[in-house]
């Protein structure tokens, strides 16, 4: 985890949030590659659950909702985890965290365990009295619930359908820490999807698979990744199952998504409270009823995490040890860098019409300081999958050389031909000429 941390400074994915004054515990900010990437990552989520599918649409809430929401969530009176404070120097601490009954910081005593509530208070408009507090949401799916019937309208969608939906979630947790591996303000990639109850069991299994080859179809490693199914006494309150996708952190098997059989728990809590029945019609059975949902909720910055342990590696190379992303090419921040040989203008100026042609369609970076090999080095490092490298016989015979960062293979291939070859290559499509 060290060696991650330490690159993802160095090379600009994630800064410690506020830095200049000393860093805000457990908060985070996305440098240039590290937005790239996060943006990737949404991006290829979205293509997956939504886009490719005829029966998922999108939605987009807002962060603050009505508070009755989170009473009829249940989020009010039972989001909440099990505390203990020192009571020498006040830290506080999740019982299930601590191997001994003692302060791990300073070994003093603790108190009694007390239930602390995860959504993070404010105030709406200029008064702060109690009439005024909303919350910032703890989790995006409900956001989706109470727009069940707005979406059901608009669209005419027919059962088995889902809504889905990225966002900011935030939550105090007691405890964060490993990195960006449990914050308190996060994304979470979250889908709802409706069945008829009855077909819910089925449809669980269905998407617990559907999502694990999410995660393999953009290169990570099987034998890092494993389904653990919950048992019923660890089960959340709305749940009838649920399996966790998790990953083999350095830190030990964690949850790196929590796919859920909800039943007609939210729709049925929101109907209650609101008055308004959320229910489905079916035509043909001309019943009426509350359909079941199946939620698979994934974290965007723990499955960035993965995404970046999975891809890191230490190879040698000649002499020496190159450190190389293996990112999938849909989730690395550049695709391709153009590297002219030398700064000498002639070939600059034709190395930049390659870049100006290839940043139309793909993030493309443009370096031409220092040696061609201290600049493949960095480009690996920071999992650019393409190399083209410009020299001056690329000015008599129009041809560069494509450089894989896997591989370290070299090609050299027509400048006309560039695109349509990285184009494939990106794809992982077979070229033609
Ligand atoms: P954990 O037990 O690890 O705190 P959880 O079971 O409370 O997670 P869920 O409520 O199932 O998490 O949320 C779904 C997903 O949202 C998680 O699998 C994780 O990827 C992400 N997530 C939840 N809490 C956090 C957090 N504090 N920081 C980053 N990601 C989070």
């Amino acid at each position: 985890m060290d060696k991650i941390v330490s690159l993802a400074r160095r090379r600009g994915f994630i800064f410690p949030s506020s830095e200049i004054y000393g860093g805000l515990n457990s908060c985070w900010d996305y440098g240039p590659l590290g937005v790239e990437l996060k943006r990737n990552v949404k991006e290829a989520w979205w293509r997956y659950m939504v886009r490719d599918r005829d029966d998922v649409v999108g939605l987009d809430a807002s962060i603050i909702m009505h508070p009755r929401v989170w009473e009829a969530s249940g989020h009010v009176a039972g989001f909440s985890d099990p505390m203990v404070d020192c009571k020498n120097c006040k830290m506080r601490w999740r019982p299930t965290d601590l191997a001994e009954p003692k302060c791990p910081a300073c070994g003093g005593e603790l108190t009694e365990s007390r239930q602390f509530n995860l959504m993070f208070k404010t105030f709406m408009g200029p008064v702060e009295e109690a009439a005024n507090i909303v919350y910032l949401r703890p989790e995006t799916a409900q956001g989706i619930f109470v727009n069940f019937e707005n979406v059901l309208n608009t669209t005419r969608k027919k059962l088995p359908f889902g809504i889905a939906q990225i966002g900011k979630s935030f939550r105090n947790e007691i405890t964060t820490g490993n990195f960006i591996f449990r914050s308190r303000e996060f994304e979470q990639m979250e889908l709802e999807y409706f069945v008829k109850p009855g077909a819910d069991d089925a449809c669980l299994e269905e998407w617990t698979q559907y999502r694990l080859n999410w995660y393999k179809n953009l290169g990570m490693n099987p034998e890092n990744l494993r389904l653990r199914a919950h048992r019923s006494d660890e089960l959340a309150h709305y749940a009838k199952g649920c399996y966790d996708v998790e990953y083999n952190f350095p830190m030990g098997w964690s949850e790196l998504e929590g796919i859920a059989n909800r039943r007609d728990f939210d729709l049925t809590q929101h109907s209650k409270y609101s008055g308004k029945a959320l229910e489905y019609f079916d035509e043909e059975t001309k019943e009426h009823f509350i359909p079941y949902v199946i939620e698979p909720s994934a974290g965007v910055e723990r499955s960035t995490l993965a995404f970046l342990i999975d891809a890191y590696a230490e190879e040698p190379d000649k002499d020496e040890i190159r450190t190389v992303l293996h990112l999938h090419p849909a989730l690395a921040p550049y695709k391709i860098a153009v590297l002219p040989l030398s700064k000498k203008e002639i070939l600059s100026d034709y190395a930049r019409k390659i870049y100006a042609d290839l940043r139309k369609c793909w993030m493309v970076a443009y370096d031409d300081s220092q040696s061609i090999g201290r600049r493949y080095r960095r480009q690996d490092e920071i999992g650019t999958p393409y190399c083209v490298t410009v020299d001056f016989q690329s000015l008599e015979d129009g041809m560069v050389t494509i450089r894989d960062r896997d591989s370290m293979d070299q090609i050299r291939v027509k400048v006309s031909e560039l695109s349509c070859i990285l184009a494939a290559k990106l794809s992982g499509e077979p070229f033609n000429s």
